[in-house]
């Protein structure tokens, strides 16, 4: 199916952590729920369009998957957060986020701030 037919799609989650991003998609693909992404290759380009519409999205094809994609998005993040049990990091030499297991930053090499 064709992204663009997809005209009541609607936006369920976006971050600027890419990994978390598609592992997002993957988890809504695995549970039957039709989905795709969105800004997906438009990081490089930060400084021409707003950060802010520069994170990749994960979008649903019809809103009727709202509460289903949702759910399954809490009980991700709920998890993700409980196994790592501490937050991304933003990096002070480039402004990357970096997940939480990394001690360096996985762009520039800045060492994680203390
Ligand atoms: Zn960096």
């Amino acid at each position: 199916m064709c992204p663009s037919t997809w005209i009541n799609g609607l936006r369920v989650f976006r971050d600027f952590d890419h990994f978390t991003v598609y592992r997002i998609k993957q988890l809504l693909d695995d549970s039957g729920v039709p989905c795709y992404l969105k800004n997906e290759y438009i990081a490089g380009a930060i400084g021409e369009v707003s950060p802010l519409d520069a994170q990749p999205e994960v979008w649903i094809a019809d809103d009727e998957w709202q509460p289903k994609a949702q759910r399954l998005i809490d009980t991700f993040m709920t998890e993700n957060q409980a196994k790592q049990g501490q937050a991304s990091w933003l990096c002070s030499g480039c402004q990357e986020v970096n997940e939480p297991s990394f001690n360096l930053c996985w762009q520039c090499g800045t060492a994680r701030p203390d």
